[in-house]
């Protein structure tokens, strides 16, 4: 089994993100991340200490918002517009859960593409699925990123996806598809999802239910991504692919130490890219 470990790929991209940062911090320019944060929410809390943590290592600011509670769609879409307008914000992001009552389909258009980092809004999402330039996703762009360091071929392949959610089973279908891969897309409404991953060549697992996906459910050879971040009652932190996959599996991530940290340097390298959008506007 290979093991596809993300650390080595976060920390390769984040010091590349640290020569940049620090070259514009030279000329005076201050690479800065704000973070729009709207509930109290535990999980969302440690992605974004994550996101602080690794935005100091590279001398990236981040600008963590925490919105007062209950915050409202006004609230929300007040603070965003603040910082579309503010030239010393370079990315933004929103962070989830958002409020009961608040609808992403309000507030997500309001990032403007230019310093969409995390790959939201409409505009992002459309140009993502006509193969143009735009951000796509962090945790979409790092499943590539880790295939493409282990140089796993895509072209002609079969890659099915377990989730279609918007922020990684739907981009990372586009994302392959402009690789060249055969994608099939299976989904909580899917009648026999074994059918599909039995016959996947590389399977992305990214739904949040763990041990969902079992060696049975696989052929050899297959190489898994697991997005899933999943908390046990015993606090431990596990993915979407049960431990047995990796005696089958020709390849797999592991949770932690996958696609998770590679998203956040992704975020990183994307603000650093959303500077330079920044200078030549
Ligand atoms: P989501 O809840 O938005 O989407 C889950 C998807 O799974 C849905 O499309 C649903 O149709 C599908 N699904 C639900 N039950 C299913 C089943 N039994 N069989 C097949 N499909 C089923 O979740 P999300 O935001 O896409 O996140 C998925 C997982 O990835 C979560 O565990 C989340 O924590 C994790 N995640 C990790 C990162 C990272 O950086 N590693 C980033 C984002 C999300």
């Amino acid at each position: 089994l290979i093991v596809l470990d993300g650390r080595p790929i976060a920390k390769r991209i984040r010091s590349d993100v640290k020569l940049a940062a620090e070259k514009f911090r030279h000329d005076g320019i201050i690479p800065t991340l704000a973070v729009v944060v709207p509930t109290n929410d535990g999980m969302a809390d440690a992605y974004v200490r994550a996101i602080v943590k690794g935005a100091m290592a590279c001398a990236v600011e981040a600008r963590i918002i925490k919105l007062p509670q209950p915050s409202t769609t006004e609230l929300i879409a007040k603070e965003i517009n603040k910082l579309a307008e503010d030239d010393s914000v370079h990315g933004i992001i929103l962070q989830t859960p958002l409020p009961e009552g608040t609808k992403i389909d309000d507030l997500a258009m309001l990032i403007p593409p230019a310093k969409d980092v995390d790959g939201v809004s409409p505009t992002s999402a459309g140009q993502t699925l006509f193969g143009q330039q735009a951000f796509a996703p962090a945790t979409a762009e790092a499943v590539l990123a880790i295939l493409e360091e282990y140089k796993i071929p895509l072209e002609g392949k079969h890659a099915v996806i377990v989730g279609r959610s918007r922020v990684v089973g739907k981009p990372v279908a586009h994302l392959l598809i402009e690789k060249h891969a055969t994608v099939t897309i299976s989904h909580s409404r899917t009648k026999d999802i074994r059918h599909f991953t039995k016959q996947a060549e590389v399977l992305v697992v990214a739904v949040g239910s763990p041990g969902l996906i079992k060696s049975k459910d696989i052929s050899p050879d297959v190489v898994v991504i697991d997005v899933g971040i999943n908390v046990t009652d015993s606090g431990e932190l596990v993915g979407d692919v049960s431990p047995d996959v990796a005696s089958v599996a020709a390849a797999l991530t592991p949770v932690p130490g996958g696609v998770g940290p590679v998203t956040t340097a992704i975020i990183l390298q994307h603000t650093i890219t959303a500077v330079g959008l920044h200078l030549i506007r």
